[in-house]
Order: structure tokens, then sequence, then C-alpha cells
């Protein structure tokens, strides 16, 4: 007789994994079916995010920084360093460890709460009904269960004009296990990815080349934040090219050459590595047999509710194959969201409140509305801006590029959106999304206290300056 489970869920990203944590936290019998393996054929669990996503990509961004700042950074503070070199091997061997110990920490976590873990394909059949296809057993198994969640997740987009070779032409994947420092590299796509694969190779010494289709850099920030990182990107000699499409790549000869139309005709361009970075698209292909019924639209991403139900009831969706946006945190709260459910409580996510964070030099971070946002939608609003240039905690540091904008409901003084530059932004913007949570004014940030000398004063004047009282700022 078919196994029978409280919940199945396919897919150990963070979106999986953490729904599967908390069903069996709330004491369903639960199981989960991840497919990823390791180099060496391993079960890995954690998806995208731990095995080629933010956790790689972070393990390498930390090394890339200590290296750009001792060669560059560390003089200023009177500590000489003759010279400084980097071990790629030792770099790489680093990140798989990091990586390789948390998809293990997964597994005990899976152990520790009594979760079934299937190292495999999982596939929804009619009436809730799984298929499980083993890479450790020959016979497909059958499971059924109340409840399924899909938390497939997502792949790199391909670009016909550049098809990946696994050497020359790679993904974000591909560019997370370079041998070496490419001299010359190109990245398609100035979207996340492409800033911050192209800021870490930089870092290292590549000259970076990206080629971007819209004539908008960043178009998802804010204006402000999109054209003030932009002159800082440029200045640490990332060369953003864009209105630029491009129509044929070739490898050859141990080079990538590039054809792309900007508005002044075909340009060529010759690199000897090209990351392409155009967006990602969810992992539905084959997840669902015909006959189950789901729903999906046309670019493959699952149909859901609020509560992220699909249009089968008892079948859940979560994470990047479902609607919003491709973020780590935002999948886990839809994990945690549909559990509570199942469970029979009651739960939601406060899609308002995501924190969205570029992992540069600066680094971008906010949470809410941006100020064009707000001006399509006609909502009155009063701005306040604090540069880290007058916080004496970012002096001390050294670091005093940026700024923090609080955007707050002209009426209701409401916070409606942040918006952050700089150095540890990505922590910054936590405290942000507490107040957003709790519905709080400007002027609860303004009554609130914070410690001297810490980066997070720039915060408090910023919602200060929102009505013309921050401290440390020139009197216009
Ligand atoms: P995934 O993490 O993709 O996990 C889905 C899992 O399901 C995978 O293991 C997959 O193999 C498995 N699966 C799919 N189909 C089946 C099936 N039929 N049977 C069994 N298993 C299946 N987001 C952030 O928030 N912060 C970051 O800093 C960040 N950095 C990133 C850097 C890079 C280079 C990339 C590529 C992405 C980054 N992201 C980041 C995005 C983040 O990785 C994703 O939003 C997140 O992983 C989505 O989680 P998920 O659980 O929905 O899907
Ligand atoms: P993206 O959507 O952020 O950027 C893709 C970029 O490629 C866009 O600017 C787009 O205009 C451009 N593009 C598309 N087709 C093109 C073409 N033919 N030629 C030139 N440019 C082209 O996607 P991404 O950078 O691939 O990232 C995918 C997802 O992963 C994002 O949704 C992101 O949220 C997530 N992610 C998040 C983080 C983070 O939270 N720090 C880090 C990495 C990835």
């Amino acid at each position: 007789m078919a196994e029978q489970y409280d919940a199945i869920v396919i897919g150990a990203g963070p979106a999986g994994y953490v729904a599967a944590i908390r069903c069996a936290q709330l004491g369903l019998k639960t199981a989960c079916v991840d497919r990823w393996l390791s180099d060496s054929n391993k079960p890995s669990p954690g998806g995208t995010c731990l095995n080629v996503g933010c956790i790689p990509s972070k393990a390498l961004l930390e090394s890339s920084a200590l290296y750009a700042n001792v060669k560059q950074g560390i003089a200023k503070h009177g500590i000489i360093v003759p010279s400084v070199e980097i071990d790629i091997s030792v770099m790489m061997a680093r990140k798989d460890k990091v990586v390789n110990e948390l998809s293990q920490g997964i597994g005990a976590l899976f152990q520790s709460n009594g979760i079934a873990f299937y190292s495999g394909r999982g596939k929804l059949l009619l009436d809730k009904r799984v298929e499980i296809n083993e890479f450790n057993k020959k016979e497909k198994q059958i499971v059924s269960a109340d409840n399924v969640i899909l938390a497939p997740g997502s792949s790199p987009i391909d670009l016909k004009a550049a098809p990946l070779d696994d050497d020359l032409i790679v993904d974000s994947s591909g560019a997370l296990a370079f041998s070496e420092v490419p001299g010359r590299l190109g990245i398609i796509g100035a979207g996340v990815i492409g800033l911050e694969l192209g800021s870490l190779w930089r870092r290292l010494g590549s000259e970076v080349i990206l080629l971007e289709a819209q004539d908008k850099f960043l178009p998802i920030a804010d204006d402000q934040v999109a054209r003030e990182t932009h002159k800082q990107f440029s200045a640490q000699g990332l060369d953003i090219r864009l209105n630029s499409r491009v129509v044929v790549c070739e490898a050859k000869n141990n080079q990538v050459h590039i054809d792309y139309e900007d508005a002044n005709g075909t340009q060529h361009e010759t690199v000897d590595k090209l990351i392409v970075a155009v967006g990602r698209r969810p992992n539905t292909n084959d997840l669902c047999a015909e006959e189950a019924g789901l729903t999906l639209d046309e670019w493959g991403i699952i149909h859901v509710d609020a509560q992220c139900m699909t249009n089968l009831p008892g079948v859940y969706a979560i994470g990047d194959a479902v609607h919003g946006p491709m973020l780590a945190h935002k999948g886990s709260e839809e994990g945690v969201m549909v559990a509570e459910i199942i469970a029979g409580h009651s739960a939601q996510v406060n899609y308002d409140t995501i924190p969205n964070i570029i992992y540069t030099d600066p680094e971008i971070a906010w949470i809410g509305k941006t100020e064009q946002q707000l001006k399509s939608t006609g909502v009155e609003y009063r701005a306040g801006n604090f540069p880290f240039s007058a916080s004496g905690r970012a002096k001390a540091s050294g670091e005093t590029a940026g700024m923090v904008k609080v955007l707050a409901d002209a009426e209701t003084d409401r916070i409606l959106g942040v918006h952050m530059i700089g150095s540890h932004c990505s922590e910054l913007i936590s405290q942000v999304g507490i107040a957003m949570e709790f519905g709080a004014s400007s002027e609860d940030i303004c009554m609130t206290m914070f410690a001297h000398p810490t980066l997070s004063e720039a915060f408090h004047e910023a919602a200060l300056a929102v009505g013309g009282r921050a401290i440390h700022l020139l009197k216009k």
C-alpha cells in the first residue's frame, strides 16, 4: 500500500525545506523529495539558494571583498601589506565547504524533525498522489498525502543568441566555479545576478563588461538609488552598456565573440568568459502529470491565490515557481504560511515588506515603494535623506559612500518605503522591516533612541529629515 503522509513537499530549497520543517513542527507526518545532487553525486538539499545561489555567491563575494580591501583599502589605515595574491582553488574550496556543511545541516534538521527525505524526482499525479523516482532505487514508487506543497524553484533562462557551452559561455552556476580569474569578462544582463557576479570578478581583477538590453539602469530600484549606484559601479570599473541587445555569440579559439546592437548599430566585443544572467524561469516542466490539471500561466508560473493555494484543493505552491520576486526569504515565508494553513491555523505573508538586497559594494537595500511608484499612483509623500558621509561611524570605518532615504505618507506619516545604499545595508534593512511590519510612522523612528556611533543612526537621521529636522545635516 502507498505510504500516506499528511504533507509531501516537492523541492528542498528555502521554500520547500522550511515548509517541511514547519509542517513537522506542527505535528504533521511530513515527507520531502528533492532531486539536487552535489558534484560527488550526493543528495544536497537546499536548492538553488544553498547550492548555486545565495550562499556560494555570498561566500565568494566575501572572499573577493577581503582581497580588494587588503589590496586597495587597507593602506589608508596605515596597514602595509607588501604583496597579496589570490589562490582561486582555495577560495572555491572554502565556498564548497560552506555549501556542503549547510546542506548537511538541512539533512540533520530533517532527521531531527522526523521528516522522511527522498533523494530523487517527484511528480504530482491525480488526487494528491506523488510519484517518486528515487535515485538509489530502480522502481518508482507512489506515495499519497492529504496535502502537497510544490516548491520546485527556478532555473536560469537560456538565451538563443548565447548558447551555454559549460566552459566559455556559462550561467550563474558556472560563474561561481571559474578556476581562474577571467581577464576580460562579459555579462549579459545587468540585473541582480549580473551586478553581484560582475562585482565579484571585478574585485578579483577582471575587466567586466555588462550588456543590458534595457535603456534604464536597475529599473526595479528607486531612481535616485539607481543613479547613485550606476555612478559608483562605473567608478569601480564596471563597464555597464545599456540599450545593448546581444544578437549572436560565438566561442572560438578560447574566446567569446559577441555581436550586439545598441543605438549606434551593431557592435563587436571579445571576452575570455561570458556569463548569461537574463532572469530565471520556474521549474514546472514535468512537475505534474497532465491529468492532475494544475493551472500554470504562459510562463510556466503556478497559479496560486493569496494563501498559495493552487486550483487543486489541498495542493499548494510556493517560492520561485509562483508569482512575486524570486527571493529565498519570500519563499521561506510562504512555506511557513502554507504549513500553518494546513495545520488549521490562519496565516498570511505581508508582501509589502519584502526586503530587496543587492550584495554589491556598496550594498543596495530597500523595502516598500520607490519614489517613482508613489508618484505614478498619486500618493502624496514626504522624503528624508541622510548621507553616510555625515555619519560618525561611517567616517570612522572609512565607508562613507551612500545614503538612507525614508519615504513617509504625507497625511498619515506611515513609512511607505526605505531605500539604502552603503556598507552593511543588507543588515541595516532588517530594522526597517520590523518598523514597517509594525506600521511605524517616520515620527516613531524619530522617537526611538539609536546607539551611537552606529550606521543605524543614518536611518534615524533620515526619518528626522522627513520633517526637516535631521541633526547632522547642514541647514539649506
Ligand atoms: P530553489 O531554491 O530553486 O529549490 C527548488 C528545489 O526543488 C531544487 O533543489 C530543485 O532541484 C528541486 N526540484 C525541482 N523540481 C523537482 C522535482 N520534480 N522533484 C524533486 N525536486 C525538484 N535570493 C535571495 O533572497 N538572496 C540572495 O542573496 C540570492 N542570491 C542568489 C544568487 C544567485 C547566483 C542565484 C542564482 C539566486 C539567488 N537568489 C537569492 C535567489 C534564490 O536562490 C531563490 O529565490 C531561491 O532559491 C528560491 O527558493 P525555492 O525553494 O523556491 O527554489
Ligand atoms: P534579473 O531579472 O534581475 O535581471 C536580468 C537582466 O537581464 C534584466 O535587467 C534584463 O533587462 C536583462 N536582459 C534580459 N534579456 C536580455 C538580453 N537578451 N540582453 C541583455 N540583457 C537582457 O534576473 P537575474 O539577475 O538573472 O536574477 C534572477 C533572479 O534571482 C532575480 O529575480 C533575483 O531576484 C534573484 N536573485 C536575487 C539576489 C539577491 O537577492 N541578492 C541575487 C541574485 C539573484
